[in-house]
This record gives structure tokens, C-alpha cells and sequence, in this order.
């Protein structure tokens, strides 16, 4: 059986443990590089990313998670979770650190021009039982991705048009993960099950 950690300096890290339990996964949480190094898979919540950033660097995990990350640790982040996966942040801080681990760009904060939070319902690639509702806080959307990024959502025409709609918000390469919303606020627990079967197979 294996644990999926949850990072947990910052952000909703109970949502999230809640919901990889109701998909019948053993999780826990992860601030120490001692935990990082027991778990089998990793969830990136939601909060801050640039709080994350710096956390990650304070509790000496930075470096052991790009190592884990390197290795193919399947990894999932969620809003900011996506941010510090992306090898690139635009309207991030300059001192902000990425991972790296999908060959993308991201712009945080994108939908906040319009709207700062929004709830849709998407289509995703390779979930069944129709849309998934998402939630949508101060998210992040994908501006570009590279060759080997597989895209799983785009926003729909509505509720949010103009130049948000199309714009991507849930991606893959490999094992890794990424969502712009928030699947761990819904009680519909298809991504974390998605996820958890990637850990499994992995
Ligand atoms: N705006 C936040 C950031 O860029 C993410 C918001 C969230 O995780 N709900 O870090």
C-alpha cells in the first residue's frame, strides 16, 4: 500500500489529506526531508507559492525534493502547488524558486484581472463520469507548455470568457500532476483517485 505525502508547510494541507483518504490512499503530511524521503508519491496544496518557496528552503527540503522529483516521484500540485512545479512563474517574485519538474510557464494570479474566483465545470481527458466541477481561488492559468506536456483541461467558454477561456488548467509529463483549481474543495475525489493510481503504478 502506498503513502502519498502531502507538503506541508503552508496551504490547505487537510483538504487535501482528507480527500486522498476518502479515495482510500494512506496520507500523511510532509515538512521534514526524513518524511519526504518515506512517502511514495507527493501533493503540492494550494496557498502560497512564494510562502511555499521560501518555506521549502527554510526546512531544508528544496533541494531533496528536486532530487526525489529527478528520480520520478510522482508529484501533484494543486493552484500554487502548479506554480512551484512549473520551470517558470511569470508575475512570480524574482527570488522565487521553481522546480521544474513540467516544461511549462505559468502566470499567477492570471484569472484576477477578471475574476479573482470562480467555479466551472470541465472537461478533463481520461476522467470518467462526465465534467468535473472546479473550484477556482486567485488561480494560476498554463501560458505555454512543452512537447512532452500532456494538456487534461481548458477553461471553458463560460463562466469566464474573453481572454480566459481555452486557457489551459490541468496538465501531466510522466508522473507529475498538475491543476490550476481545486479538486481537494469539492468532495468529487476523481483527481486524487487519478493520482493515486499514478503513485500505484508508478
Ligand atoms: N495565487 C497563489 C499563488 O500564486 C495561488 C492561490 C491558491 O493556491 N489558491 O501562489
Amino acid at each position: 500500500q502506498p503513502v502519498v505525502g502531502v507538503l506541508a508547510l503552508q496551504g490547505d494541507v487537510r483538504e487535501h489529506l482528507l480527500a486522498l483518504a476518502e479515495v482510500g490512499v494512506l496520507a500523511r503530511p510532509v515538512r521534514r526531508p526524513e518524511e519526504l524521503a518515506e512517502v511514495h508519491g507527493l501533493v503540492l496544496p494550494g496557498g502560497e507559492s512564494t510562502t511555499m518557496s521560501r518555506l521549502l528552503e527554510t526546512f531544508e527540503l528544496l533541494e531533496p525534493l528536486r532530487a526525489r522529483l529527478a528520480d520520478g516521484m510522482p508529484a501533484y500540485g494543486s493552484c500554487a502547488g502548479m506554480v512551484l512545479l512549473a520551470t517558470k512563474a511569470l508575475d512570480g517574485r524574482p527570488d522565487q524558486h521553481q522546480l521544474e519538474a513540467i516544461d511549462m510557464v505559468v502566470r499567477r494570479n492570471a484569472f484576477g484581472r477578471q475574476v479573482d474566483s470562480f467555479e466551472a465545470d470541465l472537461d478533463f481527458t481520461g476522467l470518467p463520469g462526465g465534467p468535473l466541477p472546479a473550484v477556482f481561488i486567485r488561480a494560476p492559468w498554463v501560458e505555454s507548455v512543452g512537447g512532452a506536456v500532456e494538456v487534461l483541461a481548458r477553461v471553458p467558454d463560460q463562466p469566464v470568457a474573453g481572454v480566459a477561456a481555452g486557457r489551459i488548467v490541468a496538465v501531466r509529463q510522466g508522473h507529475v500532476l498538475a491543476t490550476a483549481f481545486h479538486p481537494e474543495l469539492t468532495g468529487d475525489g476523481r483527481v486524487h483517485r487519478l493520482f493515486a493510481d499514478t503513485v500505484r503504478a508508478a
